[in-house]
């Protein structure tokens, strides 16, 4: 993957460029960011720079035999270790390693969530196994098929559990030659011992303007719709994507009864449909939270927004019929209790508990005096 075809990150594209330049490369970077803003795809367009033999200055040249098997993603000196589910069958774990290659040959804009539901296990914990360990350290160790640098590319090192500081040694001392890249969302649950010895790289959201560049170019949106699409994808491709694909949302019939409910104090009936909801899985929910923190978010900004190209018409409809009930100061809460929630769901929270507990507060925002 090119420099050139990832979306904005101009100023981080130039820092990583200035780093190769100047050879002072670090052997272990950490590539930190919103699953949306192109982390990943930035620390393959880096790791296909590295390796290409016929770089320009600015960018790799798409054409080399290296090139060329980086787009493929089967380039023997880059090893990629992703969190797989616990799948284990007579066969022992599957390798997922298909998976993985057809997912980034799509696009390398995706989330944990769309990973795991790819692989038909939205109900079951991802992690980066033992196995996998010692995989990386028996590849690793070996001396670099095209002569040049070897590079890990390790997605969502959050899923590495203890079992991971066996890697230690490896980032503490690699073998000559040798580039860790880790890519991941919250370095808050990364092994410190590992994000310690990183250089990290805070990658922010992705500018509205190149969002917007890019629906243009290759979505074939006119400007308009473009700007609004980039401005509700809040900086995530990954969102912009989906606000393309979305005609009718799976999520938002229980959204708006949810809501309706907690309005009407109709609690004993929320309380039967968090148990009821709850029942469909901790990912599933995941996923719901994340488009109920979207509409939310389209509710807030709906006054500068006079038409939303990415929603349906049934979206907008609850959007601008929630905004007249509510005040931008109770969305904000509404959207940080809805956060709290996704992440103590991450954390193993009780899908119903969560819900239930979502149900009184959601009530109590909606329905308080100010
Ligand atoms: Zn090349």
């Amino acid at each position: 993957m090119k420099f050139s075809v990832v979306v904005g990150q101009q100023a981080l594209k130039e820092r990583l460029l200035n780093g190769c330049r100047s050879g002072k490369v670090p052997h272990a970077q950490f590539f930190s960011g919103d699953p949306g803003s192109g982390n990943l795809a930035l620390a393959l367009a880096y790791a296909t720079f590295t390796l290409c033999s016929q770089r320009t200055d600015s960018d790799s040249c798409g054409a080399c035999p290296s090139c060329i098997k980086m787009a493929s993603f089967t380039h023997p000196d880059v090893h990629y270790t992703f969190p797989v589910p616990n799948l284990k069958n007579k066969q022992g774990t599957p390798d997922f390693y298909t998976d993985w290659r057809n997912t980034l040959i799509q696009s390398p804009y995706f989330s944990y969530e769309n990973w795991m539901l790819k692989l038909g296990a939205e109900n079951k914990q991802g992690n980066i196994t033992n196995e996998e360990c010692r995989a990386i350290i028996r590849n690793l160790s070996m001396k670099a098929f095209e002569g040049g640098k070897k590079i890990l590319l390790m997605w969502l090192p959050e899923y590495l559990g203890a079992q991971g500081n066996i890697l230690l040694k490896f980032i503490e001392e690699p073998p000559d030659n040798t580039l860790f890249l880790l890519v991941g969302t919250n370095t808050n649950r990364v092994l410190s011992t590992i994000l310690s010895r990183s250089q990290i790289l805070r990658v922010p959201p992705i500018e509205d303007e190149a969002i917007s560049r890019f629906l243009k170019e290759t979505k074939g949106l006119d400007q308009e719709s473009a700007d609004r699409t980039a401005l509700m994808s809040g900086g995530s491709m990954i969102k912009a994507e989906e606000l393309l694909n979305v005609t009718e949302n799976v999520f938002l019939q229980p959204l708006r009864e949810w809501m309706n409910m907690c309005y009407a104090l109709r609690l004993n009936e929320a309380l039967k449909w968090a148990d009821n909801f709850s029942g469909e899985g901790r990912e599933v929910l995941k996923g719901f939270f994340g488009y109920a923190m979207e509409i939310m978010r389209a509710v807030a900004v709906q006054e500068i927004l006079a038409e939303r190209s990415g929603l349906s018409t049934q979206e907008k409809e609850f959007v601008s019929r929630f905004a007249k009930i509510v005040h931008p100061g109770k969305i904000e809460n509404i959207y940080n209790h809805l956060n709290s929630a996704y992440y103590e769901l991450e954390r193993n929270g009780q899908p119903k508990y969560i819900l239930s507990d979502l149900s009184f507060k959601f009530s109590r925002v909606i329905r308080s005096a100010d």
